[in-house]
């Protein structure tokens, strides 16, 4: 604090002795005549050096020739009043030099009074504090920056808050924006004052700080006096006609490989030549900038990692459920979709996980590039499927009947090598109202019901499919302790010859008692011993017990008949299958030529080679296999003729249809076919004497049904066939 005004000087005195003051001191000095409406009285020689004003220019003027466009009026009103009023304060401003280039002016008021004690003049001190102002906005840019990317604000909140404290730094009449561009130099992302104007300026107008007039890239700023006489009038014209704006500064933005990544950008209303100071300030900018996207395009990869599934490069489940929960939180619905190649097993086994990975990447990249593919999202879901979340349902969409085909029938490259799949395809609905992991578990319980169809299918989510995997949950635990407790057995259904009614030989069914359920149907527990993979565990149970039935009639001198067991498709493609089956019949002593395997007719024996492979190696030991259920899958009579079956077993939705022409024709063809391919016909199901007179004209071999008989347990099969000998023996 200064006050003079003890002194007892005149006012020219006063006056004499603050110019001779001001000359020597080596900070800018200005005399402002406070009786004269405070107008400039003297400046000294280092106030015209900072700002090219001189002596004359500045005599009988104000102090708001030094204010611009961009200066803080408000700030500049205090100044003035606190000079008339003759009170002593520090500030800062921001001023305009005679150019019209800006500075931060530190301005240090000091009131002189007279003799009597009146405000007579203002010394006042002002020195060039925009490299100081510079450095202090800087240093707090930079903790505002280290501090929002330590606290995970958006990329866009901590450019934009870039932006916004570089316009402050240079008044308010600029804007400032990032451009940052891609490997290739394309224009990536906008950000601070002009983000908005993306989509409406052209690329090179974002970038035009990088190119001016030059054919590459150039790595230094850039600076546009006037807008309007530029070379590139069209580019700017956009900006132009919207904003005030008439010149630019620009300063590339490099990563510290020396690679451009972006362009900072400021835009002023006026003509303003940046001096050293400024673009010290630019240079020390461009490296924050730099740093802070290095920082999210590390967070990026360390994202990407987190929400990719490696092997395919899709989405993973993680990245889904975030993508789904921001979405559904914005009211988004539609529809689920779990998606699974019913082949995916035998890709896997045939080509390894990289080809289950492969089929599941290439059936993303078909459904992504059908045409009215929208903002769907997709990801891989578990090793075997991928998920699918549109806001329609692909029944409404209307997929092209051509993409439709492209998408289900074109065959897939694995290895080179073509291969066909079906989509087994689980579907539900989301909305806001249901959790959505529930629609999930939902979509999954629907797949599980697909995976059950033959072909390509969609299966949507009912609430009695809940129910029953309840059930399935519930009856899987006691399968396990039934076989626990001994609690399954074989019923045995004679195969009788229909020429002559004889019982040829039987097949084993598997029955079921449970202690704590009671009977429970095969029907519904062979095919959830089938899903769980312990349909095996119920199949070697059954031909155990045959075997062991088998070697008690042997062990009494009984005759011997064939015995069919069936054997589910995952079990017989199983590696140690045919090992285990053979060690099981050796132990017991039986001929195998009294066992014979029933395979169900399905898909899977699509896999002609290794169903052939495993038919003659059965052949070899002897044991016998017949397809059963034919007719009911698909294509099978293409594949018969190279699968060495010895018996093939029309199923009973065929027998149920002999009166339909068509039908008749079909069954007639299937036994026609079978004894040129040597095989036995054997008709299931009949239950009428029709049936069985009809089977009889077309030629059918054998015959089962509960027409000849119902299926027995294993005592009553003993007295059936000692009362058959004893009547046989009788005739
Ligand atoms: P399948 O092998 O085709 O067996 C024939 C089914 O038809 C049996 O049903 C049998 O009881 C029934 N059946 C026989 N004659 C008639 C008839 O005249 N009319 C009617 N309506 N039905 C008749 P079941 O015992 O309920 O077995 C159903 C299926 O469960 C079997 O069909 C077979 O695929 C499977 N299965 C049974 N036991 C086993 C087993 O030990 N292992 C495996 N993997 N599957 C088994
Ligand atoms: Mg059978
Ligand atoms: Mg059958």
């Amino acid at each position: 604090m200064s006050e003079f005004d003890n002194r007892s000087l005149s006012d020219a005195e006063m006056y004499f002795w603050l110019c001779q003051m001001a000359r020597q001191l080596d900070v800018a000095a200005v005399i402002v005549n406070i009786k004269k409406g405070c107008t400039i009285d003297f400046v000294n020689h280092v106030f015209s050096q900072m700002t090219e004003y001189s002596e004359y220019d500045m005599n009988g003027a104000t102090l708001a020739k030094l204010h611009g466009p961009s200066s803080d009026l408000l700030n500049e009103e205090a100044i003035q009043e606190s000079i008339e009023n003759g009170l002593t304060f520090k500030t800062s401003s921001l001023h305009y030099r005679k150019d019209g280039s800006i500075f931060w002016n530190e301005v240090n008021n000091l009131p002189m009074r007279n003799q009597l004690g009146e405000l007579q003049y203002s010394l006042i001190l002002m020195k060039d504090a925009t490299e100081a102002m510079n450095v202090e906005s800087l240093i707090e840019l930079e903790r505002d920056v280290f501090f929002s990317l330590e606290n995970g604000t958006a990329v866009e909140q901590v450019l934009n808050n870039i932006c916004s404290t570089v316009g402050a730094t240079f008044g308010k009449k600029c804007v400032c924006s990032i451009a940052l561009v891609d490997e290739h130099n394309r224009l990536k992302r906008v950000y601070g004052d002009l983000a908005s104007e993306r989509n409406t300026f052209p690329e090179e107008f974002f970038l035009i700080g990088l190119t001016y007039r030059e054919q590459q890239l150039i790595k230094k700023p850039v600076i546009l006096n006037n807008l309007h006489e530029s070379d590139y009038q069209q580019i700017f014209a956009p900006l132009l006609e919207k904003y005030p704006f008439f010149s630019m500064w620009s300063q590339p933005i490099l990563n510290t490989e020396g690679t451009v990544i972006g362009l900072f950008t400021i835009y002023f209303e006026q003509a303003i030549e940046p001096k050293a100071a400024d673009f010290k300030f630019l240079n020390r900018i461009a490296p924050i900038i730099t740093l802070a996207v290095k920082y999210f395009d590390q967070k990026n990869a360390i994202h990407q990692l987190a929400y990719q599934d490696v092997a395919t490069g899709l989405k993973n489940f993680e990245h889904f459920k975030s993508s789904m929960m921001a979405l559904i939180a914005h009211g988004c619905e539609g529809y689920l979709y779990i998606i699974e190649p019913g082949e995916y097993q035998n890709i896997v086994d045939l080509h390894g996980r990289q080809g289950g990975d492969e089929i599941l990447r290439q059936l993303a990249c078909r459904l992504q590039n059908l045409s009215t593919y929208d903002d769907s999202v997709i990801a891989r879901y578990t090793n075997s499927s991928i998920i699918v979340a549109s806001r329609q349902s692909f029944k409404e969409i209307n997929i092209p009947q051509q993409e439709k085909d492209e998408l289900l029938f074109e065959p897939y490259y694995i290895h080179e090598k073509e291969t066909y799949v079906t989509l087994k395809v689980g579907k539900s609905a989301f909305n806001k109202y249901e959790p959505f992991m529930e629609a999930i578990r939902q979509a999954d319980t629907a797949l599980s019901n697909a995976l059950k169809a033959t072909g390509t299918v969609v299966k949507k989510f009912e609430q009695s499919h809940l129910e029953s995997v309840e059930e399935e949950m519930n009856i899987l635990v006691h399968i396990a302790k039934g076989l626990k407790n001994d609690e399954f057995f074989p019923m045995l259904q004679p195969k009788v010859n229909i020429a002559t009614g004889e019982i040829e030989s039987f097949e084993a069914l598997a029955r079921w008692i449970s202690a704590e359920i009671g009977f429970v149907s095969p029907a519904l527990f062979i095919p959830i011993a089938e899903n769980t993979g312990n349909i095996y565990k119920i199949d070697r149970e059954i031909l155990r017990k045959v075997l062991q039935w088998q070697q008690n009639r042997m062990e009494l001198g009984r005759k011997l008949y064939q015995v069919s067991v069936n054997i589910s498709p995952t079990h017989f493609y199983h590696p140690g299958f045919v090992e285990s089956a053979v060690a099981l019949i050796e132990s017991y002593q039986v001929n195998p030529k009294y066992i014979k395997f029933e395979i169900t007719e399905s898909v899977e024996l699509d896999n002609v080679k290794r169903a052939k492979k495993i038919i003659n190696e059965l052949k070899t030991y002897g044991i016998d296999t017949s397809i059963d259920d034919f007719g009911v899958g698909y294509s099978s009579l293409s594949y018969l003729q190279e699968l060495p079956f010895e018996e093939i077993k029309i199923d009973k939705s065929f027998v149920d249809y002999l009166a339909d022409s068509r039908m008749n024709a079909v069954v007639k063809t299937i036994i026609q076919l079978s004894k040129n391919l040597n095989m036995v016909s054997v008709a299931e199901g009949i239950e009428t004497e029709e049936q069985h007179e009809e089977l009889k004209r077309l030629g059918c071999q054998t015959g089962q049904g509960y027409y000849y008989y119902r299926p027995m347990p294993l005592d009553d099969i003993d007295k059936l066939l000692e009362d058959t000998v004893h009547v046989m023996g009788e005739c």
